[in-house]
Parts: structure tokens; C-alpha cells; sequence
């Protein structure tokens, strides 16, 4: 996949056959439909369209993390980078996907009849051939157990409010809200600016989770419908980040900055908080943590908080279920209390720190 900073290169081919299954009766039955559906592929701005559809893949409810109070969380489809410790691999296609969960099947061969690509082996498990496979879900379908299912779906921007707001009594007591995430928001800006202006006309509490690889353009409409953005800082060295990640991060740290220039033009600006994950093996160390301190200090001035996000393998089944390699399979999860020296090299700095807990 090819992006640019425009966010307007977004696997325009693959979505149009991953999605030709699930949403036929949306495209094919009014023009309407079919403009949300282009708008939302080319990144178009088109702020006023809340027929507008974006591919979620999550939306979890009563959740205690990224953000204050008990917050739901909507996980967009798709994202540019490729971290190799990435706890969310079900969020890195653009496309709707089929899992697999062999433990649940009991052979009764329906997904092998029902594959148009005969893309299923009659073997224990009845796994896929995911070169033949073109996601079109009809294994999913007609599976009885769900060992086959799909994950992600398209969903407009009404839907999902709605669905956000049935929970505004939580909010309301807890301080809480909704926080976007995935994947990578800024793969489909269009959408997530779109149902953050929502939540916001309902007075409900906003946040963001971003990489920062996207178009600065939407970056910048998205930060005016927040209150909270999370803004991710995976290596500061541009060669290590390239490796860690897929791609280096000039447009990430480019954007950050102006992004954290913008802030101070805003009247009421959202609180930034950097969050930095830590992972043995690959970044947890103080030439890092110093790197990052060195940026900060150097070019940012809008921040709130640094937040140390120690690593966790919550995602290895996610792998297996998508036949993907996972490469920190067996790598424990870290310790909070394991980053109490690198927190410390922030605070002697005089910077904000916390170490999160997941
Ligand atoms: S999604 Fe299922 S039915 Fe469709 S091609 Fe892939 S394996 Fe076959
Ligand atoms: S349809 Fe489901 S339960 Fe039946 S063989 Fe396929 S995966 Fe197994």
C-alpha cells in the first residue's frame, strides 16, 4: 500500500474487492451510497454527510483505558504502518477480513461449499488459503459455529454515533466519552472528523489515538473536534523507526510539530498527550527514552503529558486467528514498574511523565 500526505492513495483497487460482497446492497442501490462510499475512499471533505461510511472492526463499550472515565472505544480499519509489536494486527488491512478460529469448528464442511474460490482445505480446522481467499465472507455466512467470521464492517457515521450515544449515562457519571482509534484514524479522516463532530454537538467527550502518518490537513479539522489526542512516538532515529514500523517518520514528527504549533492557536485547545510505547527488545531503552526527551523539549510546547505504555502481548491470538506471523510471540508482558527508570530520565527532565497500566 501507497500513501501520501494527502491520505488520498488508500488501496483504492483492494477495497473495492474486499468490499464487494458486504456492502453491495449499500453500493449498488442509490447513488447516495455510492458517493459515501468513494468519498470515504478518496479522503474527500465532505463535512456535512452523515451518510458517510467508514470500515470499523471494533466498537467496545465500557472501557476504562485512553481517556478519562468509562469511554467506548470505535477501532477504524486500516493502517500505514506495520509496528512489530502492533497488539491490534485486525486493524492493519484496509479490507474487511475473514478470522479463522479452528477450535470452534466442527467439520461440517458449509465454508468449503460456500467458497466461491474453493480457498478451503477439507483438513482438521478447515484452515484458509489466503492467497486464493478475496474476503467476500461467505464462509463467515454460512459457518454455524462462527470459526469463520468477519472482522470489520462498514458503517456509516449515524450508526455508529447512535451507537456511541446509547451510552451517555456512563459518560455522564465517569467523566467519559468516546476515543477513536485502530488501525489508523487518518486512514479514513473523512469518517472519524465526521463522527467526532457528532459526539461533540452531543456534548460527548472526545478523543483520539493517532500514529500521525496521514494527511496534516486532516489532521489539524480532526484536533478541532477533540478534547483529548493521544499522538504515538515509537523511535525518535529515523533509520530505526523505518525498520521497527515499515516506513520512517518524517511526516509523523513534521506533523506533531505543527500540530502542537496549531494548539496554540486554538482558544480551547485539546490536551496532546505523547504517548511512547515501550518494548523490550526493540526500543525500551534510555538512548530512546533521551532521544524522545531531546524532541520534546526541543520542538513541542503544547503537550499535557508523556505517557510510558509498557508492552503487552494481548494481541498474539489476533495473529493466529488471521494466519499472520507473530513476531514477538512468547516475549512476556512488561511490568509497569519495569519503566520506573526510564519515567525517571523524563521527570529529572522536568518533563510529565506517567507510566500507564493496561
Ligand atoms: S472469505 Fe471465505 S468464502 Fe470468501 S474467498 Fe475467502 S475463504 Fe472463500
Ligand atoms: S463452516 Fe465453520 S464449522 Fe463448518 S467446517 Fe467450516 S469452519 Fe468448520
Amino acid at each position: 500500500m501507497e500513501y501520501n500526505n494527502d491520505g488520498e492513495d488508500f488501496s483504492k483497487n483492494s477495497t473495492m474487492i474486499s468490499l464487494s460482497f458486504f456492502v453491495i446492497i449499500d453500493i449498488t442501490k442509490n447513488s447516495a451510497s455510492n458517493n459515501s462510499i468513494n468519498s470515504w475512499r478518496d479522503g474527500k471533505m465532505n463535512m456535512d454527510n452523515t451518510a458517510l461510511s467508514g470500515i470499523v472492526f471494533n466498537i467496545q463499550r465500557y472501557s476504562i483505558h485512553d481517556g478519562t472515565g468509562i469511554r467506548t472505544l470505535v477501532f477504524m480499519k486500516g493502517c500505514p504502518l506495520r509496528c512489530r509489536w502492533c497488539s491490534n494486527p485486525e486493524g492493519l488491512s484496509n479490507e474487511i477480513q475473514v478470522l479463522n478460529e479452528p477450535e470452534k469448528c466442527i467439520g461440517c464442511q458449509a465454508c468449503t461449499k460456500a467458497c466461491p474460490e474453493n480457498a478451503i482445505h477439507a483438513n482438521p480446522g478447515f484452515p484458509i488459503n489466503r492467497k486464493k481467499c478475496i474476503n467476500c465472507g461467505m464462509c463467515a455466512k454460512y459457518c454455524p459455529t462462527g470459526a469463520k467470521n468477519i472482522c470489520g464492517e462498514l458503517k456509516k457515521v449515524d450508526e455508529v454515533v447512535a451507537l456511541i450515544e446509547r451510552d451517555r449515562p456512563f459518560y455522564t457519571h465517569s467523566n467519559g466519552g468516546v476515543t477513536m482509534g485502530g488501525g489508523e484514524i487518518l486512514a479514513q479522516p473523512a469518517f472519524v472528523y465526521k463522527v467526532l463532530k457528532c459526539c461533540r454537538e452531543l456534548k460527548i467527550n472526545t478523543a483520539i489515538e493517532t500514529s500521525g502518518h496521514g494527511s496534516l490537513k486532516w489532521l489539524l479539522q480532526i484536533a478541532n473536534q477533540c478534547d483529548v489526542i493521544h499522538y504515538d512516538i515509537k523511535v525518535i532515529k529515523p533509520d530505526v523507526h523505518k525498520n521497527l514500523t515499515g516506513i520512517d517518520n518524517a511526516v509523523i514528527l513534521d506533523n506533531l510539530i505543527k500540530l502542537d504549533k496549531y494548539l496554540s492557536t486554538m482558544a480551547s485547545p485539546p490536551l496532546l498527550i505523547l504517548r511512547l510505547p515501550v518494548v523490550d527488545g526493540y526500543n525500551a531503552s534510555k538512548a530512546f527514552i533521551r532521544d524522545a526527551a531531546e524532541f520534546i523539549k526541543g520542538n513541542l510546547c503544547n503537550y499535557h503529558l508523556i505517557e510510558l505504555l509498557p508492552f503487552h502481548n494481548f494481541g498474539e491470538q489476533k495473529y493466529h486467528k488471521l494466519d499472520m506471523k507473530y513476531e514477538l510471540a512468547g516475549q512476556p508482558n512488561t511490568n509497569p514498574e519495569d519503566l520506573i527508570d526510564l519515567a525517571a530520565i523524563l521527570s529529572e527532565l522536568n518533563l510529565p511523565v506517567r507510566i500507564a497500566r493496561w
